[in-house]
């Protein structure tokens, strides 16, 4: 069968966005795909992290992907600082990449004006690591959302490049990006993504936040004066949450224009929070029953990292051959 891959960084907790964007399709296309799905630590490390937070973090996503739906006996999940071939493959590629191939990345830039002056070299190398975590595992397809089509489009290109210099031997990905709830906004504005990093943390609506708290982020979030309900790109934050009910309710998106068609956002807000909560709950569920299981995490993540360091190992040794390494003796 065809092979993804893809992941999430442990900066955090995992939001609706990286849920409609992402992890759903994700589970959808498992039973398809020989499937990889990673909880990409090392990428967390590219801005500051407290270390106990990261460890629970990296724990939380990974149970969550879990509690998503994402099946261990089908797919492989694991942590990427436990497959060492990652950061090795950086290196590699990293003397291949042309400064200014990284110097255009829009995520770079966005994310370097708020850290000021705490800006580092890893968080400038993030798409070179983010390739070598996509291309060691050659899959055919990356599912992502719209956030990460620069990313994927500079790992096609470091795929491109090696096989020019170096002879065929990569294969270069084609991003999967589905057009429903592949850019979710924030909350509190608009014209930006939901994020993990976002200060605010009204912005989003984590899958783990409890019902009370669902409900009053859905009751502050951004609106307009504006009587009636539309999908309209004039009106972002309305689009926003007309397009979060439209995903979890399963409606055709003229179906939800019809139904709030005279409604404004005192009425449709709480009947939006009674949907998000209810389709949350089965989630939130499954994690308690996971976390609170001892050792069972940690078993399917010793076993990811086993069949991920298989399939990445073989990969790595290829290139370092073509690089002109010396094997070890
Ligand atoms: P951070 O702010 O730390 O970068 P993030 O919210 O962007 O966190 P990532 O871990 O970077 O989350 O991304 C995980 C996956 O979720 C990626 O496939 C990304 O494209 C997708 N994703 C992230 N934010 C959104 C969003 N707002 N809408 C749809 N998909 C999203
Ligand atoms: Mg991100």
């Amino acid at each position: 069968p065809k092979r993804i891959l893809s992941g999430a960084q442990p900066t955090g907790q995992l939001h609706l966005g990286n849920y409609l964007g992402a992890v759903r399709n994700w589970v959808s296309e498992q039973r398809q795909y020989d499937s990889y799905f990673c909880v990409v630590d090392l990428h967390a490390l590219t801005v500051p992290q407290e270390a106990a937070e990261l460890r629970a973090a990296t724990r939380r996503t990974a149970a969550l992907y879990l509690a998503c739906g994402i099946d261990p006996e089908r797919s492989t999940v694991f942590v990427q600082s436990h497959v060492s071939a990652h950061t090795e493959l950086t290196w590699l590629f990293n003397c291949l990449t042309p400064i200014n191939w990284l110097e255009r990345m829009i995520q770079f830039k966005e994310k370097a004006i708020k850290l000021g002056e705490e800006v580092g070299i890893g968080l400038f190398d993030y798409p070179v690591l983010q390739a070598a975590d996509i291309l060691l595992y050659e899959p055919h397809l990356v599912p992502v959302g719209e956030d990460q089509r620069q990313h994927l489009e500079l790992t096609r290109d470091i795929a491109r490049r090696f096989n020019d210099r170096y002879g065929e031997s990569l294969r270069v990905p084609e991003m999967l990006i589905r057009k429903e709830g592949a850019r979710v906004m924030s909350l509190q504005d608009g014209s930006s993504k939901m994020s993990k990093s976002d200060p605010s943390d009204l912005s989003r609506l984590n899958l783990l936040d409890a019902p009370e708290k669902l409900r009053d982020k859905i009751k502050r979030a951004k609106s307009d004066a504006v009587m009636g309900l539309q999908f309209d790109p004039a009106r972002p934050e309305c689009t926003n949450l007309l397009t979060i009910y439209q995903l979890l309710s399963g409606e055709s998106p003229e179906a939800v224009e019809a139904r709030f068609a005279d409604a404004g956002f005192g009425r449709f807000k709480p009947i939006l929070a009674d949907l998000v909560i209810e389709y949350l709950r089965p989630i939130r569920e499954r994690y308690d029953a996971i976390a609170g299981e001892s050792g069972y995490l940690e078993g399917i993540l010793r076993e990811g990292a086993l069949r991920a360091s298989k399939v990445a190992g073989l990969t790595l040794e290829r290139i370092r051959d073509r690089m002109g390494l010396l094997p070890p003796f």
